[in-house]
């Protein structure tokens, strides 16, 4: 049976893809990076990238952010009105219990304060016994004296979520910043070392 060309170029890209599937499975197998946990993240980071995209085009435009707010207003069916809130901002459909998430951010963002909750020492303290005394991404010892971090940045959802902090040494906290993707990339790439003399 003669295939059209652009049914044979269809059956490549899938072939191909496939084989990409297979070789990044190989890559995480080779480097000894946990498969499931490589996917839950990368999956949590999809889910965070929209979250980002929904509040920058809330910070940019008032009237999106009027829109959605009015969303919610008059269609008190959240999840229902999430899904249709990232349906038109993201343009992606999300099954109800990614709706229930992406909604438990949106409403977060939409109560965030313009200033930030200060924390206590004994805060400070409660996490770091909670991580061992280590930094929640190198694992390097810290102290009380060291960094307090939103797992969610604080500009997308400020103090508004539960167990959303943890403690972080400098350096760690200076690279994370606010990036959405910075999990991701730690399991998937260490830091640069520091030194290249020899
Ligand atoms: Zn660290």
């Amino acid at each position: 049976m003669k295939r059209s060309k652009s049914e044979v170029s269809t059956i490549a890209l899938l072939h191909t893809e496939e084989k990409q599937e297979i070789a990044l499975r190989v890559l995480l197998e080779r480097n000894h990076c946990n498969k499931e946990h490589f996917f839950n993240t990368l999956y949590n980071t999809v889910l965070l990238f929209m979250l980002q995209q929904i509040c920058t085009a809330m910070k940019k435009d008032i009237a999106v952010r009027n829109w959605v707010k009015h969303k919610y207003f008059s269609q008190p069916d959240n999840i229902r009105t999430t899904q249709e809130i990232v349906l038109q901002l993201c343009g992606v459909q999300l099954s109800e219990a990614e709706a229930t998430t992406m909604n438990q951010w949106i409403q977060a963002h939409l109560e965030k304060k313009p200033y930030r909750k200060p924390i206590s020492e004994k805060e400070k303290q409660t996490l770091l016994l909670r991580q061992s005394g280590r930094c929640a991404c190198c694992g390097k010892e810290i102290t009380i004296h060291d960094h307090y971090d939103h797992i969610i940045p604080w500009d997308l959802v400020g103090d508004e979520l539960p167990d959303n902090v943890q403690m972080l040494c400098a350096s760690c906290n200076q690279e994370k910043n606010s990036k959405v993707y910075f999990t991701l990339q730690r399991l998937v790439v260490a830091p640069l070392p520091l030194n290249f003399a020899g």
